[in-house]
């Protein structure tokens, strides 16, 4: 196109949690390229495929461009006006709260959304609806490690930074596959391991960069804890701990001594079914190491013991004295998506308000309720999975979801839709006709992060700002505006006219962001928290004085190894381990209609060539994969990417709805559904 570039946005991109600086360049009210940032401070000039095309869908011929209501649930939805719309919400939610009680609304809120979204949605639910029945999408994914790093160490965030990588002479990686989910981060591991540094990698599949590790760990689904307590048995029995810090910054160490007596590698091979050899290789390497660096993701949280899966993973830092030292590389989470750590951070949760204050906590209720001018409900509220048990039971009527599509992406999809279809009401904001948008009652057409003002916190607890590069469609506001809208129409005022008001007001009410605002952002570039003044830059490296729990240590976790929920047999022999690709996002919404990107067209059933010699089938052959739950037809990829026994699949294709059969079972502390694991029987169709 010759036509000149009007103008560049500097914003962060919205897929994954490795937040990368993208310039976003203009013609007058369209995007025409993205560029990664030089000077980003997370990408330093590099994006993947999904950010720099990341505007191909805005311009789709199915974006939503006006609300959607429908009268009855029989009928179609029908095009409607802003005004009836918000009018339809807003006296729905009052009738239902007045008549069932408040705690018969629930609210699912999104990492697609901003903090300041975020934080008005909770906000919302708290002041306006009278609830603690508001959760987000991280009790999908990353739930367990809020509850274990906060267990272990005080915060529920990642104690170093992106950077510290690079520093790092062994790379432990669990769980994770960041050449295709966070290539930013897959590229710098990369790196480093090019330049010295040792890789260790714990993963069922071979993925690209188990290819390059030096130790491959190719641990059977579900048995992630005996295998990090087999490295801490490695570790104490082979002296590799730093005692000194041990004994001055830690507790537990005698009853994890203890227990870990039972994980010699002998017997942890047998469970993880891996040879002995690995697992002794790679407690010398981590044992040896000078500055190790645990990077973990979704395949250590989304197992039913996956909170002590991170507790039991952190041990093994904390063995070795790299959390909270000096030169430390720590413990780093890969969020999922670009705004997992922002939406927990702004209290979008049923028992934390922002800054992880417990609602509990009189005080911090209280100060709250100082600052709303209005009493906070003290009890927790539900869960996601339990919104959902609850509106099958009858008790939960209403259900407002924020850029979420539910009825795809959560498991036991059936479960979902009756959830769903038994509710009174159901709200829902998106871009486009979603699966839970063809089921609402009232569909709001959302802006996208290109579109919209505010921050998002990256995998490495950094703020950053989001900044509207284009406006959205006519007909299209924030989910900022909508929610607040529907607050107004209510009689209430949610007391923040801009983004900028509502991160100003979360800096008031929650002290660890207390020196965090636009303005500051916009002067001197993204901030870490915790970030209590306005004065001071926030706390890149955690734990340099003290750990942040109650008593200042750290607590190693003594957790044994349990089974997982659910284990395969002779009706469901095979083990399917569900996750992404390196072109989508997600449910794929947006990257399933970004042209340039479409690389993967189609869903993936990896399966490991003796099984697909058992079966007779070979690549692009379709099988039916049946669960406990549900039944769907897959198209074959093989290859021995997967072990025998266990199949890969992707969940990005709303023709291939691979959570009919994902487990139910979830995560025994936080929620998080065991979406790793889920006992399948496959066949030739
Ligand atoms: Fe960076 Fe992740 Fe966006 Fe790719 S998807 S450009 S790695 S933030």
């Amino acid at each position: 196109d010759p036509r000149p570039i009007t103008g560049t946005t500097s914003t962060t991109c919205g897929y994954c949690g490795v937040g990368c600086t993208l310039n976003v360049q203009t013609r007058g009210a369209e995007v025409a390229a993205i560029t990664p940032a030089l000077d980003g401070p997370v990408n330093r000039g590099h994006a993947c495929v999904k950010g720099r095309f990341a505007h191909g869908f805005l311009r789709a011929d199915d974006r939503l461009d006006t609300p959607l209501t429908r009268s009855d649930r029989s009928g179609p939805l029908r095009r409607t006006t802003w005004a009836e719309a918000i009018g339809y919400a807003a006296d729905e939610l009052a009738r239902i709260r007045d008549r069932h009680g408040a705690q018969s609304i629930g609210v699912i809120c999104s990492a697609r959304a901003t903090n300041e979204e975020n934080y008005l949605a909770q906000k919302f639910a708290r002041v306006v609806l009278g609830t603690n029945n508001i959760d987000n999408c991280s009790r999908l994914c990353h739930a367990p490690s809020a509850a274990g790093l906060t267990r272990s160490l005080g915060f529920a965030g990642g104690t170093n930074t992106m950077d510290d990588i690079d520093r790092a002479d062994c790379i432990l990686l669990a769980g994770a596959n960041p050449t295709e989910a966070h290539p930013v981060v897959g590229a710098r591991i990369t790196q480093r391991v090019l330049a010295g540094a040792k890789l260790i990698v714990i993963d069922p599949r071979r993925t690209g960069l188990a290819d390059l590790a030096d130790v491959h760990i190719q641990a059977r689904p579900g048995s992630n804890v005996a295998v990090f307590n087999a490295l801490a048995h490695l570790l104490i029995t082979h002296g590799c701990i730093d005692r000194d810090f041990l004994a001055e910054r830690t507790t537990g160490l005698t009853e994890l001594t203890e227990l870990v007596k039972d994980y010699h590698p002998g017997r942890v091979a047998d469970i993880a079914d891996v040879p002995q050899n690995p697992l002794r290789e790679a407690g010398r390497l981590f044992g040896e190491a000078q500055r190790p660096i645990i990077v973990y993701g979704l395949g250590v949280t989304e197992h039913m013991h996956g909170t002590d899966g991170v507790r039991t993973l952190v041990n093994l830092a904390l063995l070795r004295g790299a959390i909270g030292t000096d030169g430390c590389c720590g413990v780093l989470p890969l969020r999922g998506q670009n705004n997992v750590q922002g939406a927990s951070d702004m209290g979008a949760l049923p028992d934390l308000l922002p800054g992880y204050q417990p609602l509990t906590n009189d005080a911090a209720r209280n100060r709250f309720s100082d600052v709303w001018n209005s009493p906070v409900p003290p009890h927790p509220g539900l869960r996601i999975p339990q919104m959902f048990d609850a509106a099958c039971a009858g008790e939960l009527r209403a259900l407002y979801v924020i850029g979420e599509d539910v009825a795809a992406s959560d498991p036991n999809t059936e479960h979902v839709r009756k959830a769903l279809a038994s509710c009174e009401l159901l709200i829902c904001h998106d871009l486009f006709p979603s699966e839970t948008a063809r089921v609402a009652d009232i569909v709001f057409p959302a802006a996208s992060f290109l579109e919209k003002d505010g921050t998002f916190v990256n995998f490495d607890r950094r703020f950053q700002r989001v900044r509207p590069a284009v406006a959205p469609p006519a007909g299209v506001r924030t989910d900022f505006d909508i929610i607040a809208g529907v607050a107004r129409a209510m009689g209430a005022d949610l007391g923040c006219v801009t983004p900028s008001d509502a991160m100003d007001e979360c800096a008031r009410v929650a002290p660890m962001f207390a020196g965090i605002s636009h303005r500051r952002l916009d002067l001197a570039g993204p901030l870490h928290w915790p970030c209590p003044d306005r004065g001071k830059p926030g706390q890149a490296v955690l734990y340099l004085e003290r750990f942040a729990t109650g008593d200042g240590r750290a607590h190693l976790a003594a957790r044994p190894y349990l089974p997982p929920g659910e284990a395969p047999d002779a009706d469901y022999p095979f083990v399917l381990v569900t996750g992404r690709r390196l072109t989508h996002y997600n449910t794929g919404s947006m990257t399933r209609r970004t042209p340039d990107i479409d690389l993967t067209p189609r869903e993936s059933l990896d399966l490991h060539p003796h099984d697909a010699a058992a079966m007779g089938v070979q690549t692009g052959g379709t099988v039916e994969v049946r669960s406990r739950r549900g039944t769907v037809c897959l198209t074959v990829t093989v290859t021995d990417d997967t072990a025998p026994g266990t199949a890969f699949c992707d969940f990005h294709f709303p023709h291939a709805p691979v959570n009919t059969l994902t487990s139910a079972r979830t995560d025994e502390d936080t929620g998080c559904p065991e979406y790793k694991i889920t006992a399948v029987a496959i066949r030739p169709v």
